[in-house]
């Protein structure tokens, strides 16, 4: 059976464990998530740092050699504290795996313990038109390609989320509802479960949310513990980070900005109701702003990278018509987020999927209206970051969700003895 949980404590997957157990996998996910926010370091600095003494590091370090978590790495130099010892880092060979599911395109990444980008791809796709079946088919098809590829450079895909364009029932990975995509009711974790075969933990979460993960963990306001992400692509989504924290309201439903009424009534959402936030800054809106009908950067067949360069090559020419249509969508990207300022007081606005590509356009236009409207003086410090993520950042959210619950419970992953092609130590 497939095993499809969201949960990242042991203790809810229906594994019994004793107290014993439960200490010894705390303290190897002590030893592991150290060396992951520190770097490498000899055991004698771990047990200093963790506060376990060295005999106990020791053993956990070898027991998460087996695993194929850590390795030896460099000798370490004299620092001024003892002798040069060998040091322990981490191996990248356990991956998470993201997959995302947006209007017009599926993507996948594969990320490794260590940080590091395995692979990337992206396909466009008419998501809307193919339905629900079809477009997960494509999805399995292209999380295998990926798992297959990873596993011949020594990689084990040890998790799989879901990154989706709507709202998310996270613990059984249930999608309730995307208007953007036209889809309802979809449990897509046990969908893409049944699809990718057994071994593979799958997960499912917003894809906004997952973006402001990303930021939070790897992009520019890495370790901002107080952030407001907020994506645009042919729907916009947010998410919140508050003291370190993901914010998902009582439901997990939290962050659909995008239904915010501050736009323009004379145009319909997707969800129904007339003037939404969307209405004013989404793809739709740019587009109209921007394009008059059968010009080019609105033909959904071409690759929607390619038609932002565009729009951003006749800004940089100085074309009038996409210079106001620009300066409008920042304005209006700019009575929202100050509402969400003056909501949660955050200390970095990080914008990401179109609004980072063409941002500079934006941001004049926008921090004034933050001036304007954020009750608190100089916003509260509140800045606003272009996303260095591009369009990769809802996947890498999502492989790093799946990489949380290996650093949560180290021994749930299969051992590297398991694994044939994988060579101690190396990271191909
Ligand atoms: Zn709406």
């Amino acid at each position: 059976m497939a095993h499809v949980t969201n949960a990242v404590e042991p203790w809810k997957e229906g594994r019994w464990v004793s107290d014993g157990q439960l200490v010894r996998r705390q303290n190897l996910a002590s030893v592991l998530r150290e060396l992951r926010a520190a770097g490498p370091r000899s055991r004698a600095r771990i047990a200093a740092d963790t506060g376990l003494n060295k005999a106990t590091v020791s053993s956990l370090v070898a027991e998460l050699a087996e695993l194929g978590l850590v390795r030896d790495g460099e000798v370490e130099r004299d620092g001024g504290v003892g002798r040069p010892g060998q040091t322990v880092e981490i191996d990248g060979r356990v991956c998470g795996l993201g997959a995302e599911i947006a209007v017009d395109h599926l993507a996948v990444l594969v990320l490794d313990l260590r940080g590091e980008v395995i692979s990337y791809s992206r396909a466009p796709l008419d998501v809307p038109r193919l339905g629900v079946a079809r477009t997960l088919d494509e999805l399995a098809s292209q999380i295998a390609a990926a798992t297959a590829a990873a596993a011949a450079r020594g990689r084990e895909v040890a998790g799989i989320t879901a990154a989706l364009p709507g709202m998310v029932e996270t613990a059984p990975g249930l999608l309730r509802h995307a208007p953007t995509i036209g889809w309802r009711e979809v449990p897509v974790a046990d969908e893409l479960a049944a699809r990718v075969g057994e071994s593979a933990r799958v997960r499912a979460d917003n894809a906004a949310n997952l973006a402001a993960l990303a930021e939070h963990t790897m992009g520019q306001a890495a370790a901002v513990t107080d952030l407001v992400h907020i994506t645009g692509e042919t729907g916009i989504g947010c998410g919140v980070i508050t003291d370190g924290t993901l914010l998902r309201g009582s439901g997990g439903y939290g962050g659909e900005i995008g239904h915010m009424p501050i736009g323009d009534p004379a145009h319909r959402c997707g969800c129904g109701q007339p003037g939404c936030w969307e209405t004013a800054i989404g793809m739709a809106a740019l587009l109209r702003q921007v394009a008059d009908p059968g010009d080019a950067v609105a033909d959904p067949r071409i690759d929607l990278e390619v038609r932002l360069a565009e729009i951003r090559r006749r800004a940089e020419l100085g074309d009038g018509r996409t210079l106001r249509g620009l300066t409008a969508i920042g304005t209006s990207i700019g009575v929202g987020a100050a509402i969400l300022v003056n909501l949660f007081n955050p200390a970095v606005i990080t914008l990401g999927g179109y609004f980072a590509v063409l941002g500079d356009f934006f941001l004049d236009p926008l921090e004034a209206e933050l001036d304007k409207r954020v009750v608190l003086p100089g916003r509260g410090g509140c800045r606003v970051e272009l996303s260095a993520l591009g369009f990769t950042a809802a996947c890498r959210g999502g492989a790093h969700v799946a990489l949380e619950a290996v650093l949560t419970d180290p021994t749930s992953v299969v051992p590297a003895t398991a694994t044939p092609t994988h060579t101690a130590g190396g990271t191909a």
